[in-house]
Formats: structure tokens, C-alpha cells, sequence
């Protein structure tokens, strides 16, 4: 397969949506809140009753204007609602409201990894229900199926970007920065496990060289960021052997099954005149005033671009900075020890080593632990003035800091760790270390010079590593002539 990839150019547009954070929905006033019992947070305007009006949630368009800003995306003076016509069971009105010729949000992009990717527009509709299938094997096989309407209703911000991408590599990229961004804005939680972000991939192959796009599949039901990848990479080759075969890709919904590692065909794919789009009746479209938009604008917490921006302009490496970020409580954390004033080369070392290992190893969020931003900086700081060695710094940290929640400066007292500067003292110890290895003093005399470290580490010991490495290597050299 491979050297027949090198025949194909892919392209890949991803339709992202993100569920936003309100609290509650965006034409009810029935709470979002997930994980409540069954059909509970359902309105007669959710079961879309006889009668009943929607109401527009007023939070839900400044998240929609604050997220179109952050995608660089033109806010309209105008944009309004439609109904999408379809049926299906978890959908009680019979039509979904979304937003079809006039979005809240048009022609924005972002950069991810130095690439740009247009977003061809975001709006603003409603999620429908949930069907659990009960019974053996999915839904041909099940018995029976139960419907909760807990989730119809939910404010869902669809992203659609450009055929911009070009391989697995980069639309997963394109997704993880979107993630990024709508944490950071705080609109969605970004989780692709729970469905509270929601990927379908449009991708096509053509002949390299070529400017024609070919057909495309949309594939659906892709739950995280690997999946994703493997998803794209299963149908890039699927299109290549029909191709090579003499066959035509077709047009249609294909889903993902991450058990099986393989797309398979769902239905073919409606065109927008399937949903007999019209103009939601019970809606006024909505006029959104330059002065909203600015005062939206006003309020963006910094991007993730520009915090990466930032971390890279103190000193740390893309790498570094690209984990921190990715890691929204991390860098929030980090950001808070950096405004206390500690040095940042010596946060990033602890943050990117023994902190970070310390999350893996117990698979938490930092601000799951007990460490404190005010507590790593006194640490750091105690570091710096020479109080405590930096080993010792990386031993407390782990022992007591992280599990306990106790500052850096009562652990030393406690433990007596405080750092043996004194040259007097650590003299005495020296002397006393080197003067009980008499046959490693010889060996070093004849010319065994590596002894050097051997003898430093026994004093370390001795000391319990409170002596300053720098002095003790000093001393011991003199010691031994
Ligand atoms: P639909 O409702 O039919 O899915 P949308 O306009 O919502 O249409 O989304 C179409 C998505 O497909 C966009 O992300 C777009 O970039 C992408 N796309 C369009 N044409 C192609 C193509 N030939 N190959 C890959 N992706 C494509
Ligand atoms: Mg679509």
C-alpha cells in the first residue's frame, strides 16, 4: 500500500461539534447537566409539544461570537435559524433547528504547526436525544431500544473547516488545537470520550498533481484524537484499492467501528434539499451589533498560539511548551507559579520531570493533587537562596509536597533538610568521610582519579544530601592532594 499512497494526494475537511457550556439549553430553559436520571430535563418546548415557542439562549450566541473570534472568523451582522428537516427517533420534533445559509460565524482559519486551515463557517444548532440499544448486538441485533431526551435540546457550535488538510497527521493536529482552544475559551469541556466534542471526517483521494477534488466519505463515530488518525489512515487505503481496482468512490455516511479498526458503510449521503431546509418561523433572526462583538472580543483569555508563544520567548523548548499547553490545568498552573515570580527554567524542570511523572504514574490532573502554585514557587525560591539543594528540592517535592499538601519550608524544618553551606562544617565531615577509606585514598593517589566521585557521594550521604555539592567537591579534592 504504501508506494501506492505516493500516487495519491488526500484531502480531509473535519465538521467538529462542540457541545457548549451553559447551563441550560438554547431555546428551553431545561438544565444541560449530564448524567441525571433519564427524560427529567425535558420541557414540553424540548418534546417540541403543540404549541410551545423556542426562546433563544442568549449565552449560547456570546460563545458562539466569542469562539468565531477566536477562529478568526467575520461575525455577520446578521444570521438566523432554519429547520433541518429528518426523522428519527431521538429527535422528538421531527426537525432539528440549526443554522443553514446564514451562520453566526464565516471565513475564519487558525494555524496549527506552522499550517494554515481555513474554517469555512461555525453555527449554532440543537443536539438531539440519546438511543440506548438494548439486547445483543448493536442496532440491527438489539431487542429493543430506549430513547432519553435528557440531551435534545443542548447547544451544539458546528465547525466546519476547509479540504484544507492533507494527511491523518494533520487533521488530528487540527483537532487536538480546536480542543485546545474551546478549553481555553472555556465554551466546551472538549472531551471526545464523553461526546462533549464530536469529529465526522470528510475525506477523498485524487491523483497527485491533480486540483480536481475526488468524491468524498463522511465517516462518523470517531471518539478520540487516535482514533481519529486510524480512522483517516483505514480510509485513505479503502479509497485507493477501489480506485486502483477500477472502481468510484461513492458518496455516503460511513462509521467507524474502533473494536473492528475499519469504516463500514452507514447510508448514502443526503444533500442539503433531503432536509427541505426552510427559515425557523418561530425565530426573529438575529441581529448581532458591533458593540457586542467588541465587548466579546474585550474578554478572550489568551489562546493557546500565544501561550506556546509566550512559554517559547522564556526559555522553553517547543516541546515543552506544546505538553504544557496541551495540558490545560498544567498550564494554568504554571502560569500561577510564573506570576509568583518563580524562575521559569526551574519550574519547567520540575513541571515537565517529576511533576509530570508523578501524573502519569497516578493518571490525575495536577490540580487533583494537593501541590499549590504558592507552594512550588517557595520551593523554588528556597532552591535559588542556596536553603535547600535542588535533589533535595526534587525529594520533598515527591515525598511530602505532592501527596500532602505541605510547604516546601515546613518539611525542611521538620525533617532538618536545610542545606550544609558552612565550609567549617562540611570540612570536618570530609575529612572525617575521606580519612575512613584509607586503601580509595591510595588507589586515588596512584592515579585513580574517577575515586573523586566515589568519595563525594559518601559525603553526601553522611550528610544526607544537605551538604553543597560544589563545596564538597572542592574540599575533598584538597583533602586528597
Ligand atoms: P455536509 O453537510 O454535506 O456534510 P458540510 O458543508 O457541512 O457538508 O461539510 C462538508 C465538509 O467536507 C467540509 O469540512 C469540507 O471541507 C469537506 N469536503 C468537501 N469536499 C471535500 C472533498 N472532496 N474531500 C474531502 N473533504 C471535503
Ligand atoms: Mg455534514
Amino acid at each position: 500500500m504504501d508506494n501506492l499512497r505516493e500516487k495519491y494526494e488526500v484531502v480531509i475537511g473535519l465538521e467538529v461539534h462542540a457541545q457548549l457550556k451553559t447551563k441550560s439549553k438554547i431555546f428551553a430553559p431545561d438544565s444541560t447537566e449530564f448524567g441525571n436520571e433519564q427524560n427529567t430535563q425535558i420541557s414540553p418546548i424540548t418534546l417540541g409539544m403543540p404549541g410551545v415557542l423556542p426562546v433563544l439562549n442568549k449565552e449560547c450566541v456570546n460563545m458562539g461570537i466569542l469562539l468565531g473570534l477566536a477562529l478568526n472568523c467575520e461575525i455577520p451582522n446578521r444570521c438566523k435559524f432554519d429547520r433541518k428537516q429528518y426523522f428519527y427517533p431521538d429527535l422528538p420534533k421531527g426537525y432539528q433547528i440549526s443554522q443553514y445559509d446564514e451562520p453566526i460565524c464565516i471565513n475564519g482559519w487558525i494555524d496549527v504547526k506552522g499550517k494554515r486551515i481555513g474554517i469555512t463557517r461555525a453555527h449554532l444548532e440543537e443536539d438531539a436525544g440519546k438511543l440506548v440499544h438494548v439486547g445483543s448486538a448493536g442496532i440491527n441485533g438489539s431487542l429493543y431500544s430506549l430513547v432519553d431526551l435528557n440531551r435534545a435540546g443542548t447547544p451544539l457550535l458546528e465547525i466546519v473547516s476547509e479540504p484544507d488538510m492533507r494527511s491523518s497527521e494533520e487533521a488530528r493536529a487540527y483537532m487536538e488545537e480546536l480542543r485546545n482552544i474551546v478549553r481555553y475559551l472555556g465554551v466546551c469541556d472538549g472531551n471526545l470520550e464523553e461526546g462533549s466534542m464530536r469529529c465526522d471526517a470528510n475525506i477523498s483521494i485524487m491523483p497527485k498533481g491533480s486540483t480536481k477534488f475526488g468524491t468524498r466519505a463522511e465517516i462518523k463515530n470517531i471518539n478520540s484524537f487516535s482514533a481519529l488518525q486510524r480512522a483517516v489512515e483505514y480510509e485513505i487505503d479503502r479509497q485507493i484499492e477501489i480506485v486502483e481496482e477500477g472502481g468510484e468512490v461513492v458518496q455516503e455516511t460511513r462509521l467507524w467501528d474502533d473494536n473492528l479498526k475499519e469504516t463500514r458503510s452507514m447510508r448514502g449521503k443526503e444533500d442539503a434539499h433531503d432536509y427541505r431546509y426552510f427559515p425557523e418561523p418561530d425565530l426573529m433572526p438575529l441581529e448581532i451589533s458591533r458593540e457586542w462583538v467588541e465587548d466579546i472580543r474585550k474578554n478572550m483569555p489568551e489562546l493557546p498560539e500565544a501561550k506556546r508563544q509566550r512559554y517559547m520567548s522564556l526559555g522553553l523548548s517547543e516541546y515543552d511548551a506544546r505538553i504544557i499547553v496541551d495540558q490545560m490545568p498544567l498550564a494554568l498552573f504554571f502560569d500561577e507559579v510564573l506570576r509568583l515570580g518563580a524562575n521559569p527554567k526551574a519550574a519547567v524542570n520540575f513541571i515537565m520531570g517529576e511533576i509530570s511523572a508523578y501524573l502519569k504514574e497516578n493518571k490525575v490532573e495536577i490540580n487533583e493533587t494537593k501541590l499549590t502554585p504558592e507552594n512550588l514557587a517557595e520551593l523554588i525560591a528556597m532552591i535559588e537562596k542556596g536553603t535547600i539543594s535542588n535533589n533535595i528540592g526534587k525529594q520533598i517535592l515527591v515525598e511530602d509536597m505532592i501527596t500532602n499538601g505541605e510547604k516546601a519550608s515546613a518539611i525542611v524544618e521538620r525533617k532538618g533538610l536545610s542545606q550544609i553551606s558552612d565550609e567549617g562544617a562540611i570540612k570536618a565531615i570530609v575529612e572525617k568521610v575521606v580519612n575512613s577509606h584509607p586503601a580509595e585514598i591510595e588507589a586515588y593517589r596512584n592515579g585513580k582519579t574517577n575515586l573523586l566521585g566515589f568519595f563525594v557521594g559518601q559525603v553526601m550521604k553522611e550528610t544526607k544530601g544537605r551538604a553543597n555539592p560544589k563545596t564538597v567537591n572542592e574540599l575533598v579534592k584538597e583533602i586528597l592532594g
